[in-house]
């Protein structure tokens, strides 16, 4: 029996797992830290009260419980050893024939953590607890605030960041300013609600065409978010934000603006790109070590012509279905076959009927996006009870402007003590206003797929 050791239960490994499950001569071991498995994409809907984490969250066990061959371990993988097939983990050690690294990112401040606990970011459902609490707080004390310049600050918003996920914050926290402010707080005029994503650069949603984020920028703005462009955040304090000499005075900072691979690629020893992603070959094996994948956010693939795949979930899952299918070529002795990515189109959305898909040359938005942007996201969603109260949450708010879960507690704080901090970094250069200069492109300056 072969033995696959998969990292990380996210998109990619729990398709690594489905393709090896129930396959003969092959045993599979799944780690994950948590015990289920998190559709990372409606995380915004658990911060903004939309939906509760129940149900964007599944258990592993039940997901992989009709492959006879698949066990599930919760555990902390540390590190492993390569050279003799060793993986260290919080609870022991255990061996394996191939291994796969599939343990996606942490958010990452740029080697400011200091930030971290006055602007949270979004990447477990303790973090969209968190924002959760602080937005709920924020219109709680400003409706009993009786002094104008502290009602003022804490009814502004601002999320770093003008990625979809920023924009998706920003707009769910505008969309509710209206219609939850309006109608259940007696002192706060929803007018009084400033909402700002600060964007280093000169776009937001950069990876989508130019008519496509104009498009977003207005909607947006008609829900009272205001764009800063080319504005990059110098300092984050309990406060507000410093975006270069000017100071915004805010009750609520989200970080909505880098993700970073989880250091364990670096801590073993593999190359790593400067996002911690590990770099991997053609059939997603790592450079060397032909008994090792990785894939994912924590996978850096890359085009022959220079463009690198990007985070997203269908990146993940066609990778981890790919690695699958390669572990059972070398079972068979036949070869292996290059990883084929194809593009299924990226989405954002901005609010109630209003999104913006795009696919190639094809580019939607407004209510046709929105109605893909809920179809795809309900068919991915794992479970069919969750995607059945999934869709009655949804239909609820639709007809009503009700969210299901805008209970706050203050014994839920976690931060500072927050579970999951983000990786420790050295300090890096800010991307400043002159990257305003460049043409559109990621981190590296490459124009993503
Ligand atoms: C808020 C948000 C919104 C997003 N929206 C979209 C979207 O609309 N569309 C889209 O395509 N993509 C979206 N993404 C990106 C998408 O979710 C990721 O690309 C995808 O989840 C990557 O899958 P993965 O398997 O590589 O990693 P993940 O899904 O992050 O899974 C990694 C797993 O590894 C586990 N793990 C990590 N380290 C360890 C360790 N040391 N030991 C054991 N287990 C470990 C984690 O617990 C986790 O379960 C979004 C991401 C976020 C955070």
């Amino acid at each position: 029996m072969k033995h696959v050791v998969i990292v990380g239960g996210g998109f990619a490994g729990l398709n690594v797992a489905r393709e090896l499950g129930n396959k003969r001569g092959v045993r599979v071991t799944l780690l994950d830290k948590h015990n289920f498995h998190l559709f990372q994409p409606l995380l915004y809907q658990v911060a903004m009260a939309a939906l509760n984490a129940g149900e964007i969250a599944y258990p592993l066990r039940m997901m992989l419980s009709k492959y006879k061959n698949v066990t599930v371990l919760k555990g902390i993988v540390k590190t492993v050893d390569p050279f003799t097939n060793t993986i260290f983990t919080d609870f022991g050690e255990l061996t394996y024939d191939t291994l796969v690294m599939a343990c996606g990112t942490k958010h990452h401040y740029f080697g400011h953590n200091e930030w971290e606990e006055f602007a949270p970011g979004l990447k477990t459902i303790a973090q969209a607890a968190e924002i959760r609490r602080r937005v709920m707080e924020a219109y709680e004390n400003a409706e009993r605030s009786q002094n104008p310049e502290e009602k003022r600050k804490l009814l502004t918003f601002v999320v770093v960041g003008g990625g979809p996920t920023g924009v998706e914050l920003a707009g769910s926290i505008g969309e509710m300013s209206r219609h939850y402010l309006s109608k259940y707080f007696k002192n706060i005029d929803p007018k009084q609600v400033r909402i700002f994503i600060a964007h280093s650069a000169p776009r937001i949603l950069q990876t989508f065409s130019a008519e496509l984020t104009d498009k977003a920028t207005r909607a947006l703005a008609e829900l009272g978010v205001e764009v800063l462009s080319c504005c990059t955040v110098t300092s984050i304090d309990a406060d507000g934000v410093l975006i270069g000499s000017e100071r915004i005075d805010a009750g609520t900072v989200l970080w909505a603006a880098g993700v970073r691979a989880t250091s364990i690629g670096k801590t073993i020893g593999f190359e790593t790109d400067r996002s911690g992603r590990i770099i991997v070959a053609e059939d997603l094996s790592v450079p060397g070590h032909p008994d090792i994948f990785a894939g994912g956010d924590q996978a850096h693939f890359e085009f022959p012509d220079g463009n690198i795949l990007p985070g997203l979930a269908s990146v993940a899952l066609q990778e981890g279905q790919a690695i699958g299918r390669n572990i059972l070529n070398d079972m068979q002795g036949k070869p292996r076959k290059p990883f084929v990515y194809k593009d299924k189109g990226q989405m954002a959305t901005i609010g109630k009927n209003i999104a913006i898909a795009e696919r190639g040359q094809v580019r939607l938005s407004g209510i046709p996006a929105w109605i893909i942007w809920l179809a795809v996201h309900l068919y991915y969603l794992s479970g069919a009870k969750h995607r059945i109260f999934v869709l009655l949450q949804w239909g609820w708010s639709y007809f009503t402007f009700g969210h299901g879960a805008r209970i706050v507690n203050k014994e839920w704080r976690f931060y500072p003590t927050v579970p999951e901090k983000a990786e420790p970094a050295e300090k890096e250069e800010l991307v400043s206003d002159s990257a305003c200069a460049l043409p559109s492109g990621d981190a590296d300056g490459k124009t993503r797929q």
